[in-house]
C-alpha cells in the first residue's frame, strides 16, 4: 500500500489523537440502524491500543500478506506473512479523518470487529478465549479448491482457523465498489466472528478427542454454524437482512462448489420450514460438497422466531424482536453450543442442538412458545427434540 503521508509526520499527528479515556473518534463507514443504511460519520472507537497501527483488543490489522491455500492437500503456504499497517489521518475538531481509502476501510473494519466483540461479551462469551485475533487486510490470497481449480480471491471476507488457536480474518481486495464491501458490512464481519466462536465452543473441544463424524453429523454441524453466525450478525446489527447491503436482492451467484446459480437471500425474518428436501440433501451429500446455507437459513430463521416468541409475538407476524429477546436467545445458543461441543456425538443431529437450546428456556410460557415454534417449523423431527 502506498501512503501519501511520511511516517514521521503521521506519528506526530497521532500523538494528539488519544482522548483521556482512551477513546478516539474516527470518521468511517458506520451502520445507521435507525435508517437501515451505511453512512460516513464520526464514530467513537473504544479499544485501540495503537491508533497508528490499528492494533487493539478487538484485533490487529496486518497488511501485505501473500498466501496460498490448497484444499486438495489441506496445505497453507505463506509467501509473505505481512506487516503492521499504517493508519494515515488528519485531526479536525477532535475527529480523525482517514487520508486514504485503505485507512478509511481499515478503521471501519476495526470498529466492526470491536462491535462484534462487545456483543459476544454482552451475551456471555469470554472473547479472550479466542487468543490473539489477526485481521489480514487486502492480502494476496490464492485458493486451490477441492477440484484443483486455482483462483486469486477478491470481494470476500472470511474467518479461517490457522490451526494454532489464533483466529484469523481475511479481508480480500475489493473489486466491486457499488455496494458495501464485505468487511465493511458490520453483519458480515459479525457472522465471520461467530465462526471463530463456534470453533472454540464446538469444533476445538472435539479435536482433542475422538474420530470421524457421520456425513449428516458433519453437515448438520456446518449448517448449525452458518445459521448461528447469521443470527449473531442479526444480534450485532439489529438487521435481519444485513447481507442485502452488500449482496442486493436479485443477485444470483454460485455458492460453495456448486455450479447452479442461486439468488442470495439470507433474511432471518423470513419464516422457513424444515423440509424433507433440505433434510435429504444434508444426509446424502459428502461434507466436502455440502453447501450449508439451506440448513443455516432454517436455523437463523428459527432463532429469530424464538426471539419473537420470548416477546410474546407470533413469528409469522414478522415483527422485529426486541434487543433483549435477541440477546437472551444468543446467550441460550452459546450455552447450548458449549454443551454440544462438550458431548459431541459422531452422529450429531440438528435436534441435539435444539434439545439443548430449548432446555435454556424457562419452563412455562417461554418454553411453550419456543416449542410451539419448533413444532410448526421442524415438524419432521419434532418428536426427537427433548424438553418440549
Ligand atoms: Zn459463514
Amino acid at each position: 500500500m502506498t501512503r501519501s503521508v511520511p511516517v514521521r509526520v503521521l506519528v506526530l499527528a497521532l500523538a494528539m489523537t488519544a482522548c483521556e479515556d482512551g477513546h478516539v473518534s474516527i470518521s468511517m463507514l458506520d451502520y445507521d440502524r435507525a435508517n437501515d443504511a451505511y453512512v460516513i460519520g464520526a464514530v467513537r472507537v473504544a479499544t485501540l491500543d495503537n491508533v497508528d497501527r490499528l492494533e487493539g483488543e478487538a484485533t490487529t490489522l496486518v497488511g501485505g500478506a501473500d498466501l496460498k491455500v490448497d484444499y486438495q492437500d489441506n496445505s497453507l503456504t505463506w509467501r509473505d506473512s505481512g506487516h503492521s499497517v499504517a493508519f494515515a489521518a488528519t485531526k479536525t475538531d477532535g475527529v480523525l479523518y482517514p487520508e486514504d481509502y485503505d485507512s478509511f476501510a481499515m478503521a471501519s473494519i476495526y470498529h466492526n470487529m470491536e462491535v462484534a466483540v462487545a456483543f459476544f461479551e454482552a451475551v456471555g462469551f469470554d472473547t479472550t478465549s479466542l487468543g490473539e485475533v489477526t485481521t489480514y487486510y487486502w492480502p494476496v490470497f490464492d485458493l486451490v479448491d477441492s477440484r484443483g481449480v486455482e483462483d486469486r480471491m477478491v470481494d470476500n471476507a472470511f474467518y479461517m482457523s490457522l490451526g494454532n488457536a489464533s483466529p484469523a480474518f481475511f479481508v480480500l481486495p475489493f473489486d466491486q465498489f457499488e455496494w458495501v464491501p464485505m468487511a465493511m458490512n458490520r453483519g458480515i464481519l459479525a457472522h465471520e466472528y461467530s465462526h471463530a466462536v463456534y470453533d472454540v465452543l464446538v469444533y476445538e473441544p472435539r479435536s482433542a478427542g475422538s474420530g470421524g463424524l457421520a456425513v449428516e453429523a458433519s453437515n448438520f454441524l456446518s449448517g448449525t454454524n452458518e445459521g448461528v453466525a447469521d443470527f449473531m450478525a442479526v444480534g450485532v446489527t439489529g438487521d435481519p437482512d444485513f447481507i442485502a447491503h452488500t449482496i442486493p436482492r436479485g443477485t444470483f451467484r454460485t455458492q460453495c462448489n456448486d455450479t447452479v446459480w442461486v439468488e442470495i437471500v439470507r433474511d432471518a425474518s423470513v419464516p422457513i420450514t424444515y423440509s424433507s428436501s433440505i433434510d435429504g440433501f444434508a444426509r446424502s451429500i459428502s461434507p466436502t460438497d455440502f453447501c450449508p446455507y439451506q440448513v443455516g437459513a432454517f436455523v437463523a430463521s428459527l432463532l429469530y422466531g424464538a426471539a419473537n416468541t420470548l416477546d410474546g409475538h407470533d413469528p409469522a407476524d414478522r415483527v422485529a424482536p426486541s434487543d433483549e429477546a435477541v440477546r437472551k436467545v444468543a446467550g441460550y445458543v452459546l450455552d447450548a453450543l458449549d454443551e454440544v461441543g462438550g458431548q459431541l456425538r459422531p452422529t450429531y443431529e440438528l435436534w441435539d442442538f435444539l434439545t439443548l437450546f430449548v432446555g435454556r428456556f424457562n419452563p412455562g410460557a417461554d418454553r411453550q412458545g419456543v416449542c410451539g415454534l419448533i413444532q410448526a417449523r421442524y415438524g419432521l423431527y419434532f418428536d426427537e427434540v427433548q424438553g418440549c
